[in-house]
């Protein structure tokens, strides 16, 4: 009861940020209504996936105190500083500014962005959690675009993590990501991996000597 009374008014907290940073869009910007309409298209991407996962049961997972505050560096520095600044301009007095060319490179980015993003989400489908968790039923996906790659998501965080502060110029609401996906990626992929050897033994191993974590083996 407490969760979810906490999770509704962060989620209205959210919602009243976002109307206010799209009220004000003309302030912020071309390169900011970018990053918000990119963020709306993630929200979209992944709500399907986050209401049907939520009624999978759980049979092992890897949370605890590291994995949530590298999970809460994350929501900080992809969600609620951004959104912060852009709905109020809290952050002005770390605010940078880059030529043109930076601007850009960060809207080609969400191309490929979001594609990965989109298509990791369909080839994972019921097997995608947001923490590290195995699932009853829990199958070792192969297929698609991990086929290739075994962290096809986090390479497509990777990307948004990268334009985020060409978009949106600023110290705090659009660099610090980059620390905090850093971060995580260092701690979590680790551990993911030992989560998904000792669930999968060898299939995991023979999958992981045929695939690159964030870019294909025969790139590197
Ligand atoms: N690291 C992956 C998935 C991120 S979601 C990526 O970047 O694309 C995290 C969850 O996905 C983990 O809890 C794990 O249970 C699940 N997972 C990761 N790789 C998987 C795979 N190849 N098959 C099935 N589930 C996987």
């Amino acid at each position: 009861m407490v969760t979810s009374l906490g999770a509704i008014a962060t989620m209205s907290l959210g919602v009243i940020l976002l109307g206010f940073a799209i009220w004000r869009w003309r302030e912020n910007g071309l390169d900011a209504a970018i990053w918000l309409v990119s963020f709306l298209a993630t929200i979209a991407i992944r709500a399907p996936h986050s209401l049907r996962n939520r009624r999978n049961v759980v049979v092992a997972d890897r949370k605890g105190g590291i994995e949530n505050i590298l999970l809460g560096g994350m929501f900080a520095t992809m969600m609620v500083f951004p959104l912060l600044q852009l709905a109020t301009g809290i952050f002005d007095f770390a605010n940078y500014v880059l030529p043109h060319g930076a601007t850009w490179i960060g809207i080609v980015l969400q191309v490929p962005y979001l594609w990965l993003f989109w298509r990791s989400h369909a080839d994972l489908g019921r097997n995608w959690s947001p923490g590290l968790e195995v699932r009853a039923e829990h199958g070792l996906v192969t297929s698609g675009i991990y086929a290739r790659i075994r962290h096809p998501m986090y390479a497509a965080i990777w990307l948004s993590a990268l334009a985020q502060p060409l978009l949106i110029q600023n110290w705090i609401a659009g660099t610090l990501v980059i620390a905090a996906f850093a971060a995580m990626l260092f701690i979590r992929v680790p551990n993911e991996e030992a989560m998904m050897r000792t669930e999968f033994g060898d299939a995991y191993d023979d999958y992981c000597a045929r695939t690159g974590r964030l870019f294909p083996k025969s790139w590197t």
